[in-house]
């Protein structure tokens, strides 16, 4: 198996924050003065990176992979506010990975005419331990289940046949205006839960050669992960109480999942036949097709160099180093 693409992007400084802290950014290494690791990964982004770039430097290969049959994920990682949303949905001006990966995806189909292709999405998000729906509002706390024809799936998970860029972004557009949250207390909800977006490439030769419509690759499905994760931050260090703490370490439990789960992969654990454990939180579970085997996997480790948020960063960076 390929090892997981390790990248980090650091944001431009908002305007409250006045102090940057003394890190450098040197090709693909932080180096942090008086501090004994030095920090080296697949690419590092500086402030005026713009996502574009962080798109073609691996996820546009994801991408491409994806069409052909292989499954994929890519997560954004990082504290609130370190700019995972914006690198996963973006802006108007400055489009994220996920409308670049879509308009990519539909491109690329289109220029085959050796396979009839059916493109699905879906959009899920974990909050509390509980997937929620976000094609469709009503269907909350759904289950993982698992069966020999479909592997492990969300039991009532609504796909969506898509025929065009524009469509797959409108329904996005749908699925946030329905999370059941004011605007004011969208960040906060943001920065709780898991967002999982979804597309399901299926494919079928239509050469019409009967050697190669009776061979295994005659139908293909894959499915591509864009995941916008929940804020790395730690509960403890917010002064957080009941229902935040709840969340808090939910929050948790499921970044430390998956940082064990990736870093057991990157050891190489599953094919040396080790445990992988996948079962110990819904994000691993429901994502676990598109983590082991030939998956592709890169993680954007979301970073601000502010002085304030020092802490904070290292710690991020010791998650994305533990994935290399
Ligand atoms: P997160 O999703 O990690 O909580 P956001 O993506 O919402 O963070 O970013 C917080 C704020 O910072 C937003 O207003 C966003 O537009 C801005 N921001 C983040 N990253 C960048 C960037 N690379 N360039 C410009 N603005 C950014
Ligand atoms: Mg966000």
């Amino acid at each position: 198996m390929e090892r997981i693409h390790v990248a980090v992007r650091a944001r431009p400084l908002s305007a409250e924050d006045t102090k940057s802290t003394p890190w450098r950014i040197s090709g693909n290494s932080i180096l942090i003065p008086n501090y004994s690791n030095k920090f080296e990964f697949d690419r590092v982004f500086g402030e005026a990176c713009k996502t574009e770039e962080v798109y073609r430097s691996k996820t546009k290969e994801i991408v491409t992979a994806a069409v052909r049959g292989f499954n994929g994920t890519v997560f954004a990682y990082g504290q609130t506010n370190s700019g995972k949303t914006h690198t996963m949905r973006g802006t108007a001006n400055e489009p994220g990975v996920i409308p670049l990966a879509v308009h990519d995806l539909f491109h690329i189909i289109q220029q085959d005419v050796d396979r009839e292709f059916l493109l699905r999405m879906s959009y899920m998000e974990i909050y509390n331990e509980d997937i929620n729906d976000l094609l469709a509002p009503e269907h909350r706390k759904l289950q993982i289940h698992e069966s020999t024809e479909r592997g492990i799936y969300v039991a009532g998970l609504r796909e969506e046949i898509v025929a065009s860029p524009q469509q797959v972004l409108d329904l996005m557009q749908f699925g946030e205006s329905h999370r059941h949250i004011g605007e004011t207390n969208m960040n906060l909800y943001s920065s709780r839960s898991h967002t999982i977006f979804r597309m399901i490439i299926e494919s079928r030769d239509r050469t019409g050669d009967d050697d190669s419509s009776n061979s295994c690759d005659a139908v293909r499905v894959s499915v591509l992960n864009l995941v916008d994760l929940a804020g790395s931050e730690r509960a403890a260090k917010t002064g957080a109480e009941g229902v935040r703490l709840k969340e808090g370490s939910h929050i948790n439990k499921s970044l430390m999942t998956l940082g064990t789960v990736i870093k057991k992969l990157s050891e190489g654990a599953e094919s040396q036949g080790g445990h992988v454990p996948y079962r110990d939180s819904k994000l691993t579970r429901i994502l676990q097709p598109a983590l082991g085997g030939n998956a592709n996997t890169a993680i954007i480790c979301n970073i601000t160099l502010a002085q304030v948020h020092a802490d904070e960063t290292k710690s991020s960076l010791q998650f994305a180093s533990r994935a290399l």
